[in-house]
């Protein structure tokens, strides 16, 4: 079984080979020639399997720097510890990249989020459970105003609020805060409904999110 699903990839592979490589003037000879890669925007996204940044936004290689993790979260700046992933990467889109925009990409039915606020995470103390808490001071917002809701309530709640912290921590990056003023980084929270198929913006000054008409 688990080589059908291998050969299927290696089906799809062919597909973008005959598409991005086989035409007269291919796109990856561009990417891979001179400069090389200059993505404009960076997407930090969930690692769940329906929200590829690349596929939902049908982009081009070349177009999107993303990160994924579990829950889309970004840890506030710190230099202590010492394998930081999620930070590496921003700070390789922000500094050498100089992407002109961050987004932070939530979504619906997040199981990252369901882990932070139901308790479930697969394996108790486990990895997923300690990262999620990243995202504690959005848990908190969330129950002290929502608690008498459905857990699918409580939990959309949290998939919006955590995204409201993460774009919060990204601007504890002294190299984030120093492109926001220097160059208009521009930083953005969107949250992917896949039971609507639709997507909603943060806006900071309202203080809410909205949708994106199309
Ligand atoms: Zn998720």
């Amino acid at each position: 079984m688990a080589r059908t699903d291998i050969l299927r990839l290696i089906a799809g592979f062919r597909k973008f080979r005959d598409k991005y490589f086989a035409n007269e003037h291919p796109l990856y000879t561009r990417l891979t020639t001179g400069a090389g890669q200059a993505p404009k925007t960076l997407i930090i996204a969930c690692s769940d399997s329906r929200v590829d940044p690349a596929i939902i936004t049908s982009a081009s290689p070349g177009e999107l720097f993303v990160v994924r993790n579990v829950a889309n979260l970004v840890p506030p700046y710190e230099t202590g510890g010492r394998f930081h992933g999620v930070s590496a990467a921003i700070e390789f889109a922000v500094v050498n990249l100089a992407v002109e925009n961050v987004i932070v990409l939530g979504h619906r039915q997040c199981g990252g989020i369901r882990a932070l606020m139901i308790n479930q995470a697969t394996q108790p103390n486990g990895f997923v459970e300690q990262w999620v808490r990243i995202a504690q001071e959005a848990r908190n917002r969330v129950l002290s105003k929502f608690s008498h809701e459905s857990e699918d309530n409580i939990c959309r709640h949290a998939e919006l609020e955590s995204i409201i912290e993460s774009l919060h921590n990204l601007k504890t990056f002294p190299f984030v805060q120093a492109a926001i003023e220097s160059r208009g980084l521009l930083v953005l929270g969107i949250y992917f409904d896949l039971e609507l198929g639709q997507l909603c913006e943060y806006d900071e000054t309202l203080g809410h999110f909205k949708n994106i008409e199309l």
